[in-house]
């Protein structure tokens, strides 16, 4: 899949090299593993687009009510290009352009943004949005829910939102399933947090299973493919690698499940928003470091990361595929 985006940063990490005038031959060698699938999923594109279409169909400012997706370098892209990213929705002027992020929002957020006249997109990832509808059928088959997923988190915010108050309860390990107080021959279902960690929640689902008898679980995994595939590919290169880099924003809970994830198999992992931030002590003077990103980090950033490391190693890069990625969702109808 990535041939001619690896090409690109072949390119990249090349000029960079020359650009300091570094000849290859008097740097130390070192193996370079590429996760692929990393970065951009098909939810997070959808929503970047969403915003620039906006702003082409309607012309600067258009309102973002919170990061469309967790990722600083996009925020600042997309602020050049005439967003504005506001934490509610009483900050924007009435009759204004917004957009809700890829993450979604509850009902009432709508009705809000409504109740001022404004003109709203949402741009929640398709994925997010069938777990909404999922949670609403359980609660109407008279469900109580049980949501795993992490507290405050927007995606969760916005799940819960679906529902009215004491119809959910959220746990985020096995141990919070084992000390709930619900009635364990109740009809119960539960919901994953799209972007939590694979196997965390395989234990916490199990947990589950044994303890309520009656319990409806979701069509198909709420775990979206973008981060099964990116948990999987980083496992896969964690296992071969002295080192992990993992491009993405600590505030990202799907890059930190990455670092998660690959921490469980490597011994020195490092969660780094851009190349400034890598810790050079804590890469390998020779052998393999590997090297992913989140599924809101631009390419970009992972360009920039092999360009510096090309300034002091000799890079024998590998892309290490384990699945090829189609899903595409349609635009956000704006306008
Ligand atoms: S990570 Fe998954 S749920 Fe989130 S935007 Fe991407 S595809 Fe959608």
């Amino acid at each position: 899949m990535q041939g001619s985006k690896l090409n690109m940063l072949l390119s990249s990490a090349s000029s960079a090299r020359h650009r300091d005038g570094v000849s290859e031959g008097a740097l130390p060698q070192i193996d370079i593993l590429l996760a692929a699938p990393r970065g951009f999923c098909a939810g997070v594109r959808r929503a970047i687009q969403a915003v620039r279409d906006a702003i082409a169909l309607h012309g600067p400012p258009v309102y973002v009510r919170r990061p469309i997706v967790h990722n600083l370098a996009v925020v600042r892209a997309l602020e050049a290009e005439g967003a504005i990213f506001v934490e509610e929705l009483d900050e924007v002027p009435p009759g204004a352009v917004t957009i809700f992020s890829a993450h979604g929002v509850a009902p009432h957020i709508a009705a809000q943004a409504a109740a001022r006249g404004l003109v709203s997109y949402d741009a929640v990832c398709p994925l997010v949005a069938k777990v909404h509808r999922e949670v609403e059928r359980h609660h109407k088959d008279g469900r109580h829910v049980v949501l795993v997923g992490h507290e405050g988190h927007p995606e969760i915010e916005g799940t819960l939102g679906h529902l009215p108050n004491g119809a959910a309860t959220l746990v985020r390990t096995a141990a919070d399933v084992d000390a709930l107080s619900l009635d364990e021959a109740a009809p119960t279902a539960f919901a994953v947090q799209t972007t939590y960690s694979v196997d965390e929640a395989s234990g916490i689902v199990a947990t589950l299973r044994r303890r309520f008898a009656d319990l409806a679980a979701p069509s198909s995994s709420d775990i979206c493919y973008a981060t099964t595939n990116r948990q999987a590919a980083v496992r896969e290169i964690a296992q071969r690698a002295d080192a992990v880099i993992v491009a993405g924003e600590h505030f990202s809970s799907n890059a930190r499940r990455l670092a998660e994830v690959a921490a469980l198999h490597c011994p020195s992992v490092q969660l780094v928003a851009d190349a400034d931030a890598l810790d050079w002590a804590r890469l390998p003077a020779s052998g393999a470091t590997g090297i992913t990103a989140a599924a809101s980090t631009p390419e970009e950033i992972v360009a920039g990361i092999l360009a510096a490391l090309s300034a002091r190693y000799s890079l024998r890069i590998e892309e290490v595929e384990t699945a090829v990625e189609t899903t595409m969702f349609k635009r956000v109808a704006v306008g």
